[in-house]
């Protein structure tokens, strides 16, 4: 008998990210892929039982009008990624898929990425409203497709900065808020997160935005027997970090200063040019320096908005630092790597760990996925190879 299907509902389903996991998942079930790139292919997790890729449907939120099919081609134009033998290959998947992608909500998520928004976005009453709605998408998703369980990853763009401490502790004091637009503190993606949680859901946030950030949205996902992890995918300066400050200071080496300037040109770049989601993400890809090494070298992380290099982004890192006879020396590295490539097979782990845990009745936060996150919620260790030992134990565990 066919097992039963899963859902992958991506907010943000037409972005590149989203678009790119999409394509790779349609490769991978036609078996026109390696695994380069995917953790959870990785010998360590063989034999866990993870989900065949075959058994994943995808459907997903949106803002923009453009379709799934039309946003993969640009992808194929711009970054070079894949080939178009390949997007033919999986465009009829493409197709299918961009049928099931609904209207979004723009709760909170400022004038930059309402911007962007052309689709006709219904106008909710209340953030209550707006919830309802998305929980009606979820269950006709899972009515239609025949769906067991469904992973909602947020890889929507970055919205201002939301702080967890605006938004009350207890999910008693927070819900009767979502009535009224005015006295809700919660931007889309927790309403996303919220939607997801009370249709017992799993929700990931791969996104500085708040999301499920938040005790009052832990709570509710206790209350309601599922699962929630993030945020911000962490896939390549912000990784190279979490590797390299552990070496710094396992060998005494006390770092003076750490200067990382990324430039790129993707939609994301567009949202990150405006100050207030620029300091989210700054402030994501800053603070893990200083908690690796145990103190606060002067750090500096600029973010710019270069059109031409598209989805390719390039960080130049400068780290000064000082030996022994106090001598000062100096590590530079650039990273040059295409942002969408290396997030979407990350995408892809994360819902198929989400969805073991699932099925392993974990409940609440999955802090065993911290390696995948700049902001791991719940986890103080920023140590890449910690966080994958973490990842490890949970897996033989099991
Ligand atoms: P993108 O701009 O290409 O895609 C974002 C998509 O979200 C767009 O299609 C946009 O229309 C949609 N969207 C925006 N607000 C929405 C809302 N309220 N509801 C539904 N859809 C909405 O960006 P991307 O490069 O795909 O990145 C997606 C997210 O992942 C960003 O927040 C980014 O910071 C984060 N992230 C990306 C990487 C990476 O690419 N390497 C790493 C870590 C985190």
């Amino acid at each position: 008998m066919a097992e039963t299907p899963v859902g992958i509902w991506f907010v943000g389903a037409r972005g590149g990210v989203a678009a790119t996991a999409t394509v790779g998942l349609a490769a991978l079930k036609q078996g026109l892929l390696g695994t380069a790139g995917l953790v959870s292919e990785l010998p360590a997790f063989a034999g866990l039982g993870l989900a065949e890729w075959t058994r994943f449907v995808v459907g997903g939120h949106e803002i923009r009008g453009v379709s799934l099919p039309e946003e993969a081609a640009r992808l194929m134009r711009e970054s070079h990624t894949f080939d178009r033998e390949l997007f033919e290959q999986c465009r009829a998947e493409l197709e299918r898929i961009d049928g099931r992608i609904r209207p979004g909500t723009l709760e909170k998520s400022g004038p930059t990425i309402a911007g962007f928004a052309d689709l006709d976005l219904p106008r909710d009453k209340s953030p209550r409203h707006a919830v309802e709605r998305l929980k009606q998408d979820l269950a006709e998703f899972v009515e239609s497709e025949g769906l067991g369980h469904v992973v909602v990853v947020c890889v929507a763009s970055t919205e201002p900065v939301a702080e967890p401490t605006d938004v009350p502790l207890r999910w008693t004091e927070l819900e009767p808020l979502l009535e009224s637009a005015g006295k809700c503190p919660l931007p889309a993606s927790s309403l996303y997160a919220v939607a997801a949680l009370e249709s017992g859901h799993s929700f990931v946030n791969f996104t500085p935005s708040l999301g499920s950030n938040s005790p009052a949205l832990d709570e509710l996902a206790r209350a309601c027997g599922t699962r929630h992890m993030g945020c911000d995918g962490k896939t390549g300066e912000t990784l190279m970090k979490s590797v390299l400050a552990p070496m710094f200071a396992r060998r005494n080496l006390q770092v003076m200063s750490w200067v990382g300037h990324n430039i790129f040109g993707n939609i994301d770049s567009r949202v990150l040019d405006d100050p207030v989601s620029k300091r989210a993400k700054v402030t994501s890809k800053d603070h893990l320096v200083g908690e690796i090494l145990g103190y606060r070298p002067q750090t500096l992380v600029s973010i710019e908005r270069i059109e031409s290099l598209g989805d390719w982004k390039t960080a130049w890192d400068h780290v000064h630092f000082r030996g022994f006879l106090d001598t000062p020396m100096t590590l530079q590295f650039t990273w040059q790597g295409c942002d969408s490539v290396l997030a979407a097979p990350l995408v892809l782990d994360l819902v198929r760990l989400t969805e073991l845990a699932y099925r392993r009745d974990h409940v609440g936060l999955m802090p065993f996925l911290a390696s995948f996150f700049k902001s791991p919620v719940g986890v103080d260790e920023h140590r890449f190879d910690r966080q994958f030992a973490m990842l490890e134990e949970w897996a033989l565990g099991g």
